[in-house]
């Protein structure tokens, strides 16, 4: 499948419509998420134009992989819910496809934190 550039993250890339921004280096951004589901939940995407993690892992380059997961960690520090910042952690995942119910096809990682954030899975 090819990468959508009018899914909405693109879009937030592009500045054609507005975010809540945490962090920006040159590999990524970082916004909070429009639907919060614990009281910190904030979306890492990559600057490139990636669909998702398959994607994403499989095509771009060392350096930008590098980049976006250190910009994860960074994140997650600088919103103070690392252990080592002091915080109480946090949970990390990127939904990848239709089982995972991946709903914009952009990738993008989820920071969940602020909370216990119970079990790793639930059953359905
Ligand atoms: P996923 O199911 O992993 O694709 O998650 C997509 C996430 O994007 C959901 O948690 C949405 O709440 C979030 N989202 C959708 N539109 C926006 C937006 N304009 N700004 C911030 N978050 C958004």
């Amino acid at each position: 499948m090819a990468y959508d550039p009018e899914n909405i993250f693109a879009k937030i890339l592009r500045e054609e419509i507005p975010c809540d921004k945490v962090y920006e280096d040159g590999t990524a951004l970082a916004f909070r998420d429009i639907n919060p589901q614990s009281p910190v939940h904030v979306l890492v995407i990559p600057k490139g134009p990636y669909e998702s993690m398959d994607d994403f892992s499989e095509n771009a380059p060392d350096a930008e992989i590098a980049g976006f997961f250190r910009a994860v960690g960074t994140v997650a520090r600088q919103l103070g819910v690392a252990e080592a910042v002091g915080g109480d952690g946090y949970r990390f995942l990127a939904n990848t496809g239709r089982d995972a119910h991946q709903e914009v096809p952009h990738f993008h990682v989820h920071i969940f934190a602020g909370r216990d954030l119970g079990g790793m899975i639930r059953r359905a």
